[in-house]
């Protein structure tokens, strides 16, 4: 049978089974080597106010904020991209740009 990924879209190897973790954006279950985890800082003062804040000597606590997105989510928010049917063997790192959400 044609394979469409190496990994079949996950990295479980032949584990067997394993967990379900919710899509933090949609609810949807998604089986856990699938999900696409990121970790972004998250300030909860506006950018800008935060820039200036910080330029006279406050200190803002940034947090970082770990999210996991289905991959429909995932690429509603152009964290993965869809690939043409060559690369999508290759593995894939996630993409280190931060879209603002
Ligand atoms: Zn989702």
């Amino acid at each position: 049978m044609p394979k469409k990924r190496k990994n079949r879209g996950r990295h479980k190897g032949d584990k067997g089974k394993e967990g379900y973790v919710q899509c933090d954006n949609c609810g949807r279950l998604v089986p856990r080597s699938k999900i696409v985890r990121v970790t972004r800082p998250y300030v909860p003062v506006d950018p800008q106010l935060a820039k200036e804040l910080e330029a006279k000597g406050a200190i803002i606590p940034k947090y970082y904020v770990t999210r996991n997105y289905c991959i429909n989510c995932a690429i509603f928010y152009g964290i993965i991209k869809v690939r043409p049917e060559e690369e999508r063997k290759k593995k894939q790192s996630l993409g280190a740009k931060p879209t603002s959400k």
